[in-house]
């Protein structure tokens, strides 16, 4: 059988996704390869399919003994012969296991890292037929990683003692540089094929809500958790007390909820995750502990109770929500607190066992990916292109699919509020982080605004009346923007990068985007680009889902399996699509192959059939199947357009000799209808130069500073030198009137095409 013989008849999938063949055919080539996919793009089918064509086993080193159990049982359920070997096993059980597969009785072995290094366990590798080893969850390999487990780290020695040397595959969800180059290395692969696919998960909508108390918090959760009655769906708080307090709060609403932290019994996590796991509990209330090794596809989403301490781990616990590929919603409810509660707790983990240097660098390392981290949730730009940008995925171009894109938001002129602020920090002599900053802008009397001597200053009160929380934002969003540059130390004293001095003279205004509507919850609703199942079946349809849905658990029950075992949510909206009356129409249905047919594909004919009544009318909406882009136009009616530049606008601007970028900028926001086209910035002009090297950002003694380069000069821009209000020389960069042409036309049939 060829591989798409073999995806058809396991796995009932007609084709193979973006990176598969490649790594499949790497592999059936007898190349070692590392494969870096994001959760949910299929990395198991890389290995699994070449596993059977292979002559020998293959043994799937995999850190986590759920992972392993899953994986066996699907493999089972798709006909296929596996096993795993751990410490879930009797010893009396794993020498059956082991016999078993000295007779060749397993195409696939999974094994616990730990397991390599037992004499049983290398007196079977010494004389099976081991074609190839699968590193599972690769990135625990490294010490950078955060999962590092060093018995990973032995499978190298465990390999050079086979007989002779299999293939190895390699695969991870983390992108870092440094975990990929450690698994390179410490795996000691041969000339891998290394192939990253993209990161962005484009079923995934994404979504912060800031939130001032935590009573905000309690009632909008709970009110997006009625709104996804019968979903399924994960909540995570940073603190055990934190999920006490939210699952007692879901339990008196008569919610089915389950709870998971590590101050719970071995027996109560158990439990309490199976009934997650076999849906008899839709919600689970959990740490982050929680979620390592669970596979369940269809979670439809992830709600955080707090702000995690990472973009890594927000990535990696969202990620858990829509895995068999389904619309599901990733959201985040913010308030400013979660940055301390989190900070308490990196600074109170368990230090890991390195030289002090290493420790320095490691907390300085968590104090940075905090920062950013916070500056997601605060950021009013496209929160896909954020997050894929901090996984060093460069992306322009807003994804017109996140909480940020779809928001109506108003600009406001805020430059006269940033001068203050740049001018307190100066004042100050940048010796503070943002609360003294804060506290004097707002004239605060308290002891320690008094014994520091600040009110005394110019600008103290100068800011009064004003929100905290909205000068606070202010700031945020100068750090984003690097004006402001915060030490990386846990004091994050504010430091002025020498742009400041744009704002300071009148060059740059400054904008910040203001929701328009009362911070309210709106989930993505009808406005998203990806669809739900809902949006594709009619009620009927919707209501065959169900039908369909409980002969699943019944099956699952009877069989002692999570549900998404038997089939993922994606396969029962496939067959209400479908409606498969017969055999052959029940194997075209997207996930059933034979064995999955000959064991439960009859149930659901004789369902769907008893349904229909015998008759084959279309349960979907023909035309949301064929969105077309006039859809999704019209149903972002009232939205403004992106900023482009029409006939009429290139007619009237005026060229002057000699001019800045916020100069141009201006006059083209002034030339827009305000009311149906979105604004165009000077970042965003700078960005592109950037890219097409006409410009570069240097750090110049500690300054980030914009220059150009000599492609720029060639095309009209230089740097003119001037003298800011403190007597510090600093440069700003200037276009000529061909210059000027330039940007208008480029923006014109390049860059916002
Ligand atoms: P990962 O390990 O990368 O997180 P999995 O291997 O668990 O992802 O695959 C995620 C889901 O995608 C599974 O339900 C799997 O059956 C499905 N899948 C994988 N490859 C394909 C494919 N070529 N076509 C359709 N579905 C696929």
């Amino acid at each position: 059988m060829d591989k798409y013989e073999i995806l058809k008849k396991y796995f009932g999938y007609d084709s193979l996704r973006e990176g598969q063949e490649e790594l499949i055919d790497s592999i059936l080539q007898g190349k070692d390869v590392l494969g870096i996919m994001p959760t949910g793009a299929g990395k198991s089918l890389c290995y699994q399919i070449p596993a059977l064509m292979f002559s020998g086993i293959t043994l799937v080193i995999s850190p986590l003994i759920s992972l392993m159990i899953d994986q066996v049982k699907a493999l089972n359920q798709a006909g296929i012969h596996a096993a795993y070997i751990n410490s879930s096993l009797t010893e009396n059980q794993i020498v059956k296991a082991l016999e078993n597969a000295k007779r060749g009785q397993y195409k696939i072995i999974y094994v616990a890292p730990e397991r390599l290094e037992t004499s049983s366990f290398l007196d079977f590798a010494s004389v099976a037929d081991i074609s190839m080893v699968t590193v599972d969850e690769a990135h625990c390999i490294s010490q950078w990683g955060q999962d590092f487990r060093p018995s990973y780290v032995k499978i190298v020695q465990f390999v050079s003692l086979l007989q002779k040397r299999p293939v190895i595959s390699a695969f991870t969800a983390t992108a870092t540089e440094g975990v990929k180059e450690d698994i390179l290395c410490i795996l000691k692969l041969k000339e891998p094929q290394v192939l990253v696919t993209g990161f962005d998960r484009k079923n995934l909508f994404f979504k912060v809500i800031s939130m001032r108390s935590s009573k905000q918090k309690d009632q909008t959760m709970l009110e997006y958790i009625r709104q996804h009655d019968q979903e399924s769906g994960i909540i995570y708080c940073a603190t055990r007390k934190n999920v006490e307090v939210v699952w007692e709060l879901l339990q008196s609403e008569g919610m089915a909820v389950a709870k998971y932290h590590a101050g719970l019994t071995n027996e109560e996590r158990k439990q309490n995750q199976e009934d997650f796991i076999y849906d008899v509990k839709s919600l689970i209330v959990a740490t982050n502990a929680f979620g390592m090794g669970i596979d369940k596809s269809n979670v439809r989403y992830v709600l955080h109770y707090n702000m995690p301490q990472s973009l890594e781990n927000y990535y990696q616990e969202a990620g858990r929500a829509g895995r068999d590929g389904e619309s599901a919603e990733c959201i985040l409810l913010y308030s400013p607190q979660d940055v301390m509660i989190n900070r308490f707790l990196l600074e109170n983990k368990s230090a890991p066992a390195v030289s002090m240097e290493d420790l320095a660098l490691l907390q300085e390392n968590d104090e940075i990916r905090l920062q950013k981290m916070n500056y997601y949730c605060v950021t009013k730009d496209c929160l896909r292109q954020y997050i894929l940008n901090y996984f060093g995925e460069h992306q322009m171009g807003r994804c017109e699919n996140c909480g940020n894109c779809l928001a109506e938001y108003e600009e406001k002129d805020i430059t006269d509020i940033c001068k203050d602020i740049i001018r307190c920090i100066q004042e100050t002599r940048q010796r503070y982080g943002i609360n003294v900053i804060v506290d004097t802008l707002l004239g605060r009397n308290k002891a320690k605004i008094r014994t520091l001597g600040l009110e005394t200053l110019k600008t103290y009160g100068i800011r009064k009346g004003e929100k905290e929380s909205f000068l606070k934002t202010i700031i945020d969003e100068l750090q984003l923007e690097k004006y402001i540059l915060p030490t990386q130390d846990k004091y994050m004293i504010l430091k002025l990068s020498q742009s400041c001095n744009e704002i300071l003279n009148g060059e740059e205004q400054f904008f910040i985007k203001v929701n328009k509507e009362a911070e309210e919850l709106q989930t993505k609703g009808d406005n998203g680009r990806s669809k739900r199942k809902s949006d594709i079946l009619t009620s009927k349809g919707l209501e065959l889902f169900e039908i369909l849905r409980k002969i699943r658990s019944q099956l699952a029950k009877e069989e002692g399996m999570p549900p998404y075992i038997i089939c993922s949510d994606k396969t029962l909206t496939d067959m209400c699509i479908k409606l498969p009356f017969n055999k052959e129409e029940m194997l075209n249905v997207s996930g059933i192959g034979e064995n999955k047919y000959q064991k439960y594909g009859e149930s659901f004919i004789e369902a769907i059939k008893n349904y229909m009544g015998g008759e084959k009318i279309s349960l979907c909406y023909e035309n949301v199947l064929q969105e077309s882009e006039q859809g999704i136009l019209e149903r972002k009616k009232g939205r403004k357009e992106e900023f482009r530049v029409t006939p009429e606008m290139e007619e009237n601007i005026s060229f002057s000799e000699k001019g800045t970028i916020s100069d141009l900028v201006n006059q083209l926001n002034d030339l827009r209808d305000e009311k149906s086209m979105k604004k165009i910035t000077g970042k965003y002009i700078f960005e592109k130069l950037v890219e097409e090297e006409y410009a570069k950002e240097e750090f110049i003694n500690g300054f980030q500073q914009k220059k150009v380069t000599e492609k720029g000069m060639a095309a009209g821009i230089f740097n003119d030198i001037r003298i800011s209000q403190a007597g510090n020389e600093y440069s700003v960069l200037m276009y000529n009137q061909e210059a000027q042409r330039m940007v208008v036309k480029k923006l014109k049939e390049e860059w916002l095409m």
